[in-house]
């Protein structure tokens, strides 16, 4: 990356490694955004060219965060902070892979930074909690598993999932919050049996995160150990988003989570692009619809005809199929006659506390 940079810059301009793949750029004589650009474009081509290093095809995709000398500030500390800052929202959902530094951007920033330290302090004081979405029978509405979800107290209210858990996965907290989920869903599965209520099966997401950097099959089989749960009993969330990248790896994980006797499912499914070629290696029992596609059902042929593909596709792999945001009796209806039988959704009920689910699982 560095000599590509460098035969990229003219021999005045300066580069600079701060660490890890974080790489600073100098560039003088640069009048206003619009002389940029061409230059922009020229790194981003440069970067993203294949790197071949032993034996493997590797591909980079820059994130180009700018600040402008003196429009955005006269210190050199500001205009990296700045350029930083930039930089950060290109990562979250930036378009074209750079960005200009606008002073709008330090309220997100400012935000995000709470929110990490909501985060960071969020296990200590108990901030965080589980609620738990019944997985039933469309037919009959019996109950056969539930979803934890975790939800996070904020200032005002809860703080939603989708909010806080790319933060979690971005610094890294995830780990910690993601073994607490694990092991706080176990116990509570392991404490309703305990109580006679009906075993069902527990499903937790896990995160791409926790798969690539801890030993997952060592902390789900002490957790286990230590709740007294039955393997089978655990499920795990995987969504189709981690299967894309390289596999080999993942699939051993997978296989080994599997000899434990723990169930493992494919969630957000028909958002991505797995083939089904792709899908065959991987050990999955089930395969969870993903609600925008369940939504469509009732509205557009192509989300039905997605949809009862996707039905015929699980099936003719031996998975079970589940669908996911199943928010009508008329969903319900297509899906039965579609052949899915097991549904989760707004239908039957929202994620409820513990003692709530208490209606679902008491016996009588
Ligand atoms: P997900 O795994 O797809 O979870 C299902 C989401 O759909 C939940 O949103 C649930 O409340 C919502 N939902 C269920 N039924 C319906 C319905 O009928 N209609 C609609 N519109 N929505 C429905 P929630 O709780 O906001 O969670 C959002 C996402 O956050 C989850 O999506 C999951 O990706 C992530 N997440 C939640 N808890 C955890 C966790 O413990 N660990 C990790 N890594 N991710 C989590
Ligand atoms: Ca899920
Ligand atoms: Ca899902």
């Amino acid at each position: 990356v560095s000599q590509r940079l460098q035969h990229t810059l003219r021999s005045g301009d300066m580069v600079a490694r701060l660490g890890g793949d974080e790489f600073v750029l100098v560039l003088s004589g640069l009048q206003s955004q619009e002389h940029m650009l061409p230059l922009v474009v020229k790194i981003q081509q440069s970067l993203s060219q294949p790197y071949f290093l032993s034996g493997h095809q590797l591909q980079v995709t820059p994130s180009i965060g700018i600040s402008m000398y003196p429009k955005d500030s006269l210190s050199i500390h500001d205009l990296l902070r700045h350029a930083d800052t930039a930089m950060y929202s290109v990562k979250t959902g930036g378009r074209n892979g750079y960005s200009f530094y606008d002073s709008s951007m330090d309220v997100t920033t400012k935000e995000r930074l709470e929110l990490e330290s909501i985060i960071r302090t969020g296990l200590d004081q108990q901030k965080f909690f589980l609620e738990y979405q019944p997985q039933v029978s469309g037919d009959n509405q019996q109950i056969f598993g539930v979803e934890a979800l975790l939800r996070l107290h904020g200032k005002d209210g809860l703080i939603p999932p989708d909010t806080f858990i790319p933060v979690a996965e971005e610094t890294g907290q995830i780990l910690a919050l993601g073994e607490w989920v694990l092991r706080e869903a176990c116990m509570q599965a392991k404490a309703w049996q305990d109580m006679g209520w009906k075993p069902v099966v527990m499903a937790v997401n896990i995160s791409a995160v926790q798969l690539q950097r801890i030993d997952m099959v060592a902390l789900v089989s002490s957790v286990l150990a230590e709740t007294g749960l039955a393997a089978r009993f655990l499920e795990l969330e995987i969504t189709e988003r981690v299967i894309m990248g390289d596999s080999a790896e993942l699939i051993d994980t997978l296989e080994a989570l599997r000899t434990l006797g723990v169930r493992l499912a494919l969630d957000d499914f028909g958002t991505g692009y797995s083939s089904l070629s792709y899908l065959k290696a991987f050990p999955f029992d089930v395969l969870k619809i993903d609600r925008s596609l369940v939504q469509g059902i009732s509205t557009s042929a192509d989300d039905l005809a997605i949809t009862e593909a996707v039905i015929a596709l699980g099936r003719s792999m031996k998975l079970e199929v589940l669908a996911e945001g199943v928010e009508t009796p008329e969903h319900v209806r297509i899906l039965l006659e579609k052949g899915c039988k097991h549904m989760q959704g707004y239908n039957f009920s929202r994620s409820l506390s513990p003692a709530a689910l208490g209606k679902w699982l008491m016996p009588n």
